[in-house]
């Protein structure tokens, strides 16, 4: 599978009722509104009902989303599904790299919702991504070739992303972390079966290395080993916050993303809506700031 590259006027990553306001008023203003949605679904799909949204006295949090949704589209925008994983924010263009695509934007709104707290971190993650650390098989595999990586993560992903690994020639230590799931399932013993070697009583409690990824001290019901590997790959949600943050943008201690009250980052061109900034923490603050970043974004593709 190819990676495809997109272009659009204003990317916005995440498709919660920050992105979406956004992608509202870029798409209504006439210009490209790439909306990215990633695999962890807004906070409203999880089933609430909201009281304090003006206009709507009490309404279902799935319900209203899909208002949102409904409303981006039917300007124009576009929603596509791939979690962003990489960030080259500083220049111009700025390019945004999922699994599937490069996308470039002349300007980015960051609207990723209410950051991982760093103590869901492994011990290690943090410090040594891109140098062994990697969240996606297809792009860093190939750099590992005849190595041994651990993986770890026990989603439905996990499973094809270790086959994609093995079928590189990488030899595989999975650790899912967690009972159940997709190390269960008959295609996970058919990987065990290809020479996957699975730790299901297991978790990786530190990712150890100087300047790269040399091993990971797994701990199990009966004491703690420690396993060389070449690279960590890890299949859960990103960690948004030290993402952002290799990439320049200030955050501050709560892996929040400091913005003014533009919602502009300290990168030009780059700015950011919704619960990442940790402001509200409301869908009304969330859907407000939006507008407020898109219509920066759009005098910023003016200029
Ligand atoms: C149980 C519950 C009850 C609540 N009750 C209320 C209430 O009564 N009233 C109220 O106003 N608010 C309430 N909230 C809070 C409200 O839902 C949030 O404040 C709001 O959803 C935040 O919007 P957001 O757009 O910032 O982020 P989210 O809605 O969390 O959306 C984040 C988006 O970013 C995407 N994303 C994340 N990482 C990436 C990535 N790396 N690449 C691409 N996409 C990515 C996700 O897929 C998602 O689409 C409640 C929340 C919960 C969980």
């Amino acid at each position: 599978m190819g990676i495809k590259s997109l272009k659009t006027d204003v990317l916005i990553v995440g498709a919660g009722p920050a992105g979406l306001t956004a992608g509202i008023y870029v798409s209504r203003a006439g210009k490209k509104a790439l909306i990215l949605e990633g695999r962890a679904a807004s906070r409203m799909a999880i089933p609430y009902t909201i009281e304090n949204y003006p206009g709507f006295p009490a309404i279902d949090s799935r319900e209203l989303l899909g208002l949102f949704r409904k409303q981006a589209v039917s300007f124009g925008a576009e929603i596509v599904s791939g979690e962003a994983i990489a960030f080259a924010l500083e220049g111009d263009p700025k390019y945004v790299t999922t699994k599937e695509a490069v996308i470039e934007s002349a300007a980015v709104i960051l609207a990723t919702g209410r950051p991982i707290p760093k103590a869901h971190l492994v011990a290690g993650e943090e410090r040594l991504i891109g140098q062994g650390v990697s969240y996606c098989a297809t792009c860093d595999g190939p750099l590992f070739r005849g190595a041994t990586v651990a993986a770890v993560g026990h989603a439905e992903e996990a499973l094809e992303d270790v086959d994609a690994l093995l079928a590189m020639g990488i030899t595989v230590l999975w650790v899912p972390g967690h009972p159940g799931g997709a190390a269960d399932s008959p295609k996970a013993r058919d990987l065990e079966n290809r020479g996957v070697k699975i730790r299901r009583e297991a978790k990786i409690k530190e990712i150890r290395g100087d300047a790269r990824v040399e091993s990971v001290v797994i701990e199990t019901p009966s004491g703690q080993e420690v396993a060389e590997v070449a690279a960590v790959f890890i299949f859960r949600e990103i960690p948004a916050g030290p993402l952002f943050e290799r990439a320049g943008i200030a955050i501050d201690h709560k892996q929040c993303v400091a913005v003014d009250r533009f919602q502009r980052t300290n990168i030009p061109g780059v700015f950011a809506a919704g619960d990442i900034t940790c402001g509200g923490l409301q869908v009304v603050s969330a859907a407000g700031e939006g507008c407020a970043a898109a219509m920066q974004a759009l005098v910023h593709i003016r200029k």
